[in-house]
């Protein structure tokens, strides 16, 4: 139907008879003389319709209206001296039309395509028109691009492309699972892969050896912000490697992916940092370094503190620590109420936070006279705290502290616009997670990962032990300016210690059999050393495409509700339709979704 696309024509062109086909970006009308921009996928053209040499064609133009789809048969034709658009590749032509086609009428449009439209309702009620607007457009686009990249960079290493079950079993990744009643197994049900993980763990005991998926997973959760039920993740495994191969490899991934989607170099390696650093320096399993402002320990200028708070928390085998907000004395009170509530939320046991603002060369603080001056000189040098400064304290046990001052740091990040920089990629690998974590409230130990990765060769005694919260697991993260892209781990492959872990997270031998007797039968025959990890893909398209909502990237995402809008899904369903897969409802009043 066309001879070039919307973003082909050049100067070169020039006299060529060309078909052009799109939509009308717009018309207007200047005194007689009628200029439309013709659009497609790759750009804009402009076409132009004489009077007087086709009274006909120019007619006709005069009934467009945005958005109609047309068909235009012209010459190329220099624009005239003045007219010139060198913000637009096509910028130096124009089509002088010889026939034009009205292929469909549009309506008015719901909205206008040229601007941003703050009602998230509307523009995923016309997905379809949300996205034809050129952000939308080149997001998708860009998506495209860094898949395809990331497939030709992972068939190149040696990766077989493989699927996975979407009706599955239940895989244990930390969520609540989506379920399908099976109508040919009563009372039987599927559940959607929260991951393709013990899949691809059998494929390496298949001997496949190096597997990847562009794998949908879906995970029925609270959508917080910037989370979907169903999500994208390049899903890797590999055999006879460890953590390092499996490191070299995502570097060179995500350097494939980010240098197709954007044209930029990445660093060729990432730096490391443990768990506990990453903790206690930034708060953080998900440090964005872009900025610094470190957590200090301060158990040093405060050995020998008199104030009471302190002393009693050092005494308790807990730390004082602190951050400097550099330079944001000038916090309002709304945002100082604002890191009050996030530092409560985060455990802080009382209204709000200690602080010490260096104002008019004072250091005002409801603490400061609590300190002796040796302690404020060893604070103010440890602290490096100046004019302008802003400094926030926290006491209490470790992991609680460096909760509360990891979130007042990323929210001072934010405040102070410090997150903006959308030219640095600060890469960054988290390593030597703890394996277990307690559940407070249920006494049990849980995967901080998932149940199959492998614990640290260093920390086997202390799994032996029971001294479960020391044990590190070969578990590592990859993260981008406070995002983490993915993770993964070294996987158990030997029966014994699986079962063993299994125990240890509370799965007896018959759950063991009934959950997971595939895998604890498919080690039994020679299961090779693996392991792998999953990076989000979402995630990287937004951080590519320089957004901040996955739902930027993702063509028909659902809402915070997990609605998707423009078709109305999740749906009622008949009786009929729920008796046959041997499902009684117990909801009452089924309101339709909004
Ligand atoms: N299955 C894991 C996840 O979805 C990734 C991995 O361990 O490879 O987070």
């Amino acid at each position: 139907m066309r001879t070039h696309h919307c973003n082909e024509l050049r100067e070169s062109h020039i006299g060529q008879t060309v078909t052009l086909i799109g939509w009308v970006n717009s018309a207007r009308d200047h005194g007689g003389l009628i200029f439309a921009d013709l659009r497609d996928r790759e750009g804009l053209t402009q076409c132009v319709f004489h009077p007087e040499d086709n009274p006909q064609a120019a007619k006709l133009s005069q009934t467009l209206r945005e958005e109609d789809v047309v068909q235009v048969i012209g010459v190329v034709s220099k624009r005239i001296e003045g007219t010139l658009n060198d913000k637009l590749p096509t910028g130096a032509i124009e089509i002088v039309v010889r026939e034009l086609r009205i292929v469909n009428k549009a309506d008015v449009l719901p909205f206008q395509l040229d601007k941003d439209l703050s009602n998230e309702d509307l523009r995923m009620k016309y997905r379809y028109l949300d996205l034809r607007r050129a952000r939308m457009s080149k997001n998708i686009r860009q998506r495209s691009i860094i898949t395809a990249a990331a497939r030709r960079y992972l068939d190149t290493s040696g990766f077989f492309e493989i699927e996975t079950p979407i009706l599955s079993n239940p895989t244990p990744e930390g969520a609540r699972d989506f379920l399908v009643p099976s109508r040919l197994n009563p009372g039987r049900f599927y559940a959607l892969p929260q991951a393709p993980q013990q899949y691809k763990q059998l494929m390496m005991v298949a001997g496949l050896e190096k597997y990847y998926q562009i794998a949908r997973c879906f995970r029925d959760e609270d959508l917080r912000a910037d989370r979907q039920p169903e999500f994208t993740q390049i899903d890797i495994e590999a055999s006879f490697i460890g953590q390092d191969d499996i490191m070299t490899l995502v570097e060179g991934l995500l350097g494939t992916m980010f240098q197709a989607g954007l044209g930029v170099e990445i660093p060729a390696s990432f730096p490391r940092m443990t768990y506990n650093d990453a903790m206690d320096i930034y708060g953080s399993d998900k440090p964005d370094t872009r900025y610094d402002m470190r957590i200090i320990d301060l158990a040093d200028v405060f050995a020998a503190t008199g104030f009471k708070i302190f002393r009693a928390t050092l005494d308790g085998g807990g730390v004082v620590r602190a951050i400097n907000a550099k330079g944001f004395a000038g916090i309002t009170t709304g945002q100082m109420n604002r890191l009050n509530e996030i530092a409560i939320q985060a455990g802080l046991p009382v209204k709000t936070l200690a602080f010490v603002k260096c104002e008019d060369g004072e250091f005002k603080s409801p603490l400061w006279k609590f300190f002796t001056d040796a302690e404020k000189d060893a604070l103010v040098a440890k602290l490096g705290m100046a004019e302008g400064d802003m400094v926030f304290f926290a006491a209490g046990s470790r992991d609680t502290v460096a909760t509360i001052l990891g979130r007042v740091r990323t929210e001072c990040a934010v405040m102070m616009e410090l997150n903006k920089d959308s030219t640095t990629f600060n890469f960054l690998w988290i390593v030597d997670f703890p394996l277990l974590a307690l559940d407070e409230e249920t006494g049990q130990w849980g995967a901080v990962h998932h149940p199959f990765t492998r614990p640290h060769p260093d920390d086997m005694e202390k799994l032996a032990a029971g001294d479960y919260a020391n044990v590190r697991a070969v578990a590592y993260d990859v993260v981008l300016n406070g995002y983490e892209l993915g993770g993964g781990s070294i996987r158990i492959h030997e029966k014994d210690l699986q079962a063993r872990m299994f125990s240890v997270l509370g799965v007896g031998p018959e759950e063991q059999q009934i959950k997971f007797g595939h895998l604890l039968d498919a080690f039994r025959f020679g299961a090779p050393p693996h392991g792998g990890l999953a990076l989000g893909l979402d995630r990287i398209a937004m951080l590519v495409a320089g957004e901040d909502s996955i739902r930027e990237v993702i063509a028909f995402p659902k809402n915070n509700k997990g609605a998707d809008l423009m078709s109305h899904s999740p749906c009622p369903v008949d009786l009929k339709q729920l008796r046959e897969v041997y499902v009684q409802s117990t909801w009452k009043d089924p309101k339709p979704v909004p």
